[in-house]
This record gives C-alpha cells, structure tokens and sequence, in this order.
C-alpha cells in the first residue's frame, strides 16, 4: 500500500532528541526558544509562541486578540474541525462562509455576505486548505474595510505563498500545526506567530499559566508548552521544510500532467498562489467517488477523503443552531479525494498512483 502520509524522520532528528535526553533538559528552555526564532522569522512574523498542538496555537491566538463570549469570528465551513472548535472555547460564534469551487477555499464572496448579515463580527479566521493560500488580497481588504481581526490558520499551508508573501505574515496572528501528517513535524506541537508585541505577550502568558514572574499567576492560564524534545524534532525538520516541499511540489506537477481520466479533475491553483501541497486532492465526478476509493484500495494506493461533512453538520455542531446547508462545501465534500503526494513517494510510487488513477472506470461506463 502506498501511505496516504509518511513522517520523515531522519538520523538528524534522532540525534537532535538524544541531544535533549544527554542534556537533562527535556521541557521547555533554549530548544524551545530557538524553533521559536528560527519558525516565526521564515513566517514573516516577529514572535514566535510554540504551544502543544494547533489546536491550542490557534485557541491561544484568539484569546489573546481578545476573542471572547458574545463575539462573532466569521470562518469556513469546510475545514478541520479544530479551526472552528477553537472559536467555540472561547466562548465566541463562529459564522459560517462558504468555499471557492476551484479552491475549497474560503470564498471572498461569501464572507462579503457574512459581514453585511453579522457587521458586529469581530474577526475573520481564514484557513489555507490543502496547502494552497487563500486570495489574500481579497481578505485582507475585506478585513480592512470592516475592521475586522484576522488570523490565518496555517496549519497545512508551512511555506505557503500568495504573490511571494509567505503565509502567516498577513493577519494579526497566525497559527502552525506540527502534527505527523502536517509539512513538517514535532510529534504534536504547534505554533502562534504575531508581529504584534502586546499579542504575543499575552498568548505567551496563556500557554504558561499566567506566569511571567514564576509562581506570580497574572491571568488564568493553561499548560500549553512545547517540550524540548519536540522543538529538537521540530529544528531538524525545519531544516528539511524547503526540501520537503519542492518535493510535494514536483510530485503535485507529475500529476498535474500525468493524471488524464475524465472523470477526475486536478486541483486549481489561483494565478498569485504558491502551494505547499499538503494535498493534493482531487475531485471524482457523476457520483463516481465510492466506486473510485474501491479503485484505489483495490489497487494498493492509500488515499483520504478530507473532508466528508461540512463543519456545521458535524454531530457536535447539531442543536447549536447552525444551518447545515453551504452548497459549494455540500457539493465539493462528496467529490473529494487526496492522493498521496507526501516527500516520501519514489518516483515509481507518483507514477503508479498516477497509472491506478487513469485505469479507473466505473461499471457501465465505456
Ligand atoms: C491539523 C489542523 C489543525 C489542528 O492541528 P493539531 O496540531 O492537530 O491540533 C487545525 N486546523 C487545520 C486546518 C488543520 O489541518
């Protein structure tokens, strides 16, 4: 089988942890501080805030802009569920917009139509799906307008650039996930970047209990601090990012290419847009897809329908009140499919995905 994801994981990263295990030091200290540096600058951003996943960057990010009970944070529907989630813990809304066709990104238009139902909408939560960013020009001047806060989920998008601007350097703050299956990795572990210094001050009390001074406790605060061990894995990584990408990279241009069933459509990048491709998802047309993953399976080529069901549908989500229904996310979630396209494919994997892919024809079809 083919993995769908492959962590790399290098004598560069096991010698980086049996560096941290010799030193004694395994929590959070210079390790820490140094992934801090090395991240938030490659993002454009001044403050790096490393925390224990994406998840806690990104609910740590809204608390300390200010995002609390009562406020509206307008987001997409169609995401990883933890982009939405973390709007939740704050006691905040979040107002769904629904996605580009071409993209399965938040759709400017949409957002457009958020803000004249909700203008007392605080901020705007865009995700960059897939490694690809979003039309950063249109959001940010969405955002402008309407004074809205803006913060990137960049969770799949390490790298990623709209008009050569790396993405997380564009909002208010910004929010990296290290998961396994992400870019690049720590284990688990994320990062909040900001060039705001009160913002980056505030989150950077958020994740260590309130505590500038030790044992003086100044806000209620979390445990949410990266260890060492994972900041060892993440330098070393982090080191490998360009490389990993341009691998993604020529392995989303092969089957750009190569990939040439007419029921498949490749993915749409936007002129402007450079994507990292976390993924590279295709959409199966006419109702073919349930057919088409059999295909795959059959075949020996992992794959991940990201995401089946809009976020509003989701079963924790019914009874808060949310309309289930976005016709491009309801259309697109059932057309999905991501192949694999990760730096640990040889050349023989791309073009056996690429062959399977091709040979697919559903029964009754000729
Ligand atoms: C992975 C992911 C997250 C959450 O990151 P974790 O490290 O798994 O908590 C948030 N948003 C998106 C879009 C993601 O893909």
């Amino acid at each position: 089988m083919i993995p769908i994801a492959k962590p790399q994981i290098g004598q560069t990263e096991k010698d980086a942890v049996m560096a941290v295990m010799d030193s004694g030091m395994l929590a959070n200290g210079t390790v820490v501080a140094d992934f801090e540096t090395e991240f938030s600058r490659f993002c454009g951003a001044e403050f790096g805030i490393a925390t224990t996943s994406g998840t806690t960057a990104l609910e740590v990010a809204l608390r300390a802009l200010g995002i609390g009970v009562g406020d509206k944070v307008i987001t997409t529907a169609y995401s990883f569920i933890a982009s939405t989630n973390s709007i939740l813990y704050t006691g905040a809304t979040p107002i769904f917009a629904d996605i580009d066709q071409q993209t399965f990104n938040i759709d400017p238009v949409s957002i457009e139509q958020a803000v004249a139902a909700h203008p007392d909408a605080k901020a705007l939560l865009v995700v960059h799906l897939f490694g690809q960013p979003c039309d950063m020009d249109a959001i940010c001047a969405i955002a402008k307008k309407n004074s809205l806060l803006l913060i990137e989920d960049c969770a799949q998008a390490h790298g990623s650039k709209w008009k050569g601007q790396v993405v997380g350097s564009f909002g208010d703050a910004a929010c990296f996930s290290f998961y396994p299956t992400k870019n690049m990795t720590t284990g688990e572990g994320g990062m909040v970047v900001t060039s705001r210094p009160e913002v980056a001050d505030r989150a950077r009390l958020l994740i260590n209990h309130g505590m500038r001074v030790r044992y003086t406790h100044e806000i209620i605060g979390y445990n949410y601090r990266m260890t060492n061990i994972a900041a060892a894995i993440g330098l070393a990584q982090f080191a490998r990012l360009a490389e990993f990408n341009a691998k993604r990279q020529a392995n989303a241009r092969y089957f750009d290419d190569h990939l040439a069933n007419p029921l498949v459509r490749t993915p749409v990048v936007l002129s402007g847009a450079t994507s990292v491709y976390h993924q590279y998802t295709i959409r199966v047309l006419d109702g073919h897809r349930d057919a088409f993953v059999q295909h795959l399976e059959a075949n020996g080529v992992g794959y991940g329908i990201f995401y089946p069901f809009s976020i509003p549908e989701q079963p924790a989500y019914k009874g808060l009140g949310f309309s289930a229904t976005w016709p491009v996310t309801d259309e697109i979630k059932q057309q999905v499919v991501s192949i694999p396209v990760h730096p640990g494919l040889s050349e023989e994997d791309v073009a056996q995905v690429a062959k399977v892919i091709n040979e697919f024809k559903p029964k009754g079809v000729d």
